[in-house]
């Protein structure tokens, strides 16, 4: 009859069209092999980047920072940090008292306007001093002379703990004038500038060699610090005898990897999808960190953008519309992805965040952006595993050890707030480093607390040179 063709007919529509959806979200499907040529072809980029013949052209950098060891517990006083580059600018003051290793902290965001991310760079360090002056007068430390710390998170080469010229930006950032130059002198000059206040500028760190230190003043098994947030990077401690830029054997120093830009020689081009590209193309610093922009939180969500674009495109969600909301960019937040990856209650909060999106949206389309957000989460999740493999069999094979027990100390938003993130990535290490035994210790507040502390280890190393 009529009726039961009509049925069919919707049926094998539906069925269709179930089959497109699924040939997109396959595209992020990684199987083992994959995972584990993308372990080996990290492995090669770190060993590229520590050789002195390969690594001005290494994509994974491989950047010295000059921090040779764990704090002992000795160091105590009154600092000050900064910490430039993730979600939030802050400006701390850490008191760390000796021998009970505890420390106290008291911190201030500021939020740091788009016009100044991407304006000059001296407006954007003025801008770092007066946030400065404010915190030191909320705190009542007008005047104080007090050592600063200095979290810079993009990559820098470093020549001494206190001097970081700055490579290139990263995430959204683009002031002028500050690629090739000392950030530690741009910092200076600006506070001469207002001319209000000294600070003595003791060290500069990645956010990633900051956590790292934070884990390691608990766990001296700490050797790798892992930042999952709006950017993505790696730091270890790696042998001096493997470190061809720095002179002397003996020892080990952390490696800021840099690993974010894994793949800018196009090694990754065959799990690249069109929507990565196309993230890429609209990204502040194209063809550059390509890992990273299918790992972090700051790309994460633009993924999901472009795919739900071209879905609705071939007819799949939204009735076929597109609507403007869709159209911009970063409207996907981390957070939202998180939030909507969390949802168990029959996906209303799905639908919720979708309609606060300006999305109109079926009960099914709900459906298909869920997987969506999965696929692209999941997929960043492994990546990062893969990753990490490489580095901790680095270290179990050059230490020669059967097993390798390790501590990675973590942080970043995406590692914090995704319902599944952390777990696969955990699974992932485990799978492709089965002879590591890898222990994850969340940081808590570890780009802020670990430049206090590598700065109060640079103190304490200074006055026993002058003593
Ligand atoms: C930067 C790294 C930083 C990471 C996490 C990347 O974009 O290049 O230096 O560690 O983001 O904040
Ligand atoms: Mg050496």
């Amino acid at each position: 009859t009529k009726g039961a063709a009509m049925v069919t007919a919707v049926a094998s529509r539906v069925q269709a069209q179930r089959k497109q959806i699924d040939k997109v979200l396959a595209l992020f499907r990684l199987t083992r092999e994959q995972l584990v040529g993308i372990r080996d072809k990290m492995r090669v980029e770190l060993e590229y980047g520590l050789k002195r013949d390969t690594h001005p052209l290494a994509t994974v950098k491989m950047l010295p920072t000059y921090v040779c060891g764990m704090p002992d517990g000795t160091e105590k006083g009154k600092f000050l940090a900064l910490d430039l580059g993730g979600t939030n600018f802050r400006v701390l003051l850490v008191k760390i008292r000796s021998g009970r290793r505890s420390v106290r902290m008291y911190n201030k965001i500021f939020t740091i306007p788009l016009e100044i991310m991407q304006g000059t760079g001296e407006e954007l360090f003025d801008h770092i001093v007066q946030c400065i002056a404010d915190f030191l007068d909320y705190m009542g430390l007008k005047g104080a002379q007090l050592p600063l710390g200095f979290t810079f998170s993009f990559p820098c080469r470093q020549a001494s703990i206190d001097k970081g010229t700055l490579i290139e930006w990263t995430k959204g950032f683009k002031a002028t004038d500050c690629e090739g130059e000392d950030v530690v002198d741009m910092l200076r000059e600006a506070i001469k500038r207002r001319n209000e206040f000294d600070l003595d500028i003791v060290a500069v760190v990645n956010d990633t060699v900051g956590t790292m230190m934070t884990c390691g003043y608990e766990d001296r098994n700490c050797e790798v610090g892992l930042i999952a947030g709006t950017g993505s990077n790696m730091c270890y401690m790696e042998e001096m005898r493997n470190i061809e830029l720095v002179e002397g054997d003996e020892g080990k120093m952390c490696i800021n990897t840099e690993w974010g830009g894994f793949g800018d020689n196009g090694c990754l081009d065959d799990i690249r999808t069109q929507y990565d590209k196309e993230v890429d193309e609209g990204s502040l610093n194209p063809g550059k960190q390509r890992y990273e922009k299918m790992t972090s939180g700051m790309y994460l969500g633009e993924i999901v953008r472009q795919i739900l674009i071209d879905l609705t495109k071939q007819g799949l969600l939204f009735r076929g519309r597109i609507s403007e909301r869709l159209r911009t960019r970063g409207i996907f937040e981390t957070k939202f992805l998180s939030q909507i990856e969390s949802d168990r209650l029959a996906l209303l909060q799905v639908r919720k965040i979708l309609q606060q999106l300006g999305l109109d949206s079926t009960c099914e389309d709900s459906i298909v952006v869920k997987e969506v957000c999965g696929a692209v989460s999941r997929r960043a999740a492994e990546l990062y595993g893969a990753g990490l493999a490489a580095v901790v069999e680095k270290r179990r094979e050059d230490q020669g050890f059967e097993h390798l027990k390790i501590t990675v100390g973590v942080d970043g938003t995406l590692y914090k707030l995704h319902p599944h993130f952390s777990r696969i990535l955990q699974e992932t290490v485990k799978e492709l480093a089965p002879r590591c035994d890898v222990t994850f210790m969340l940081s808590e507040d570890g780009s802020g607390k670990g430049a206090a502390l590598i700065t109060a280890v640079a103190k304490r190393l200074q006055q026993a040179r002058r003593e």
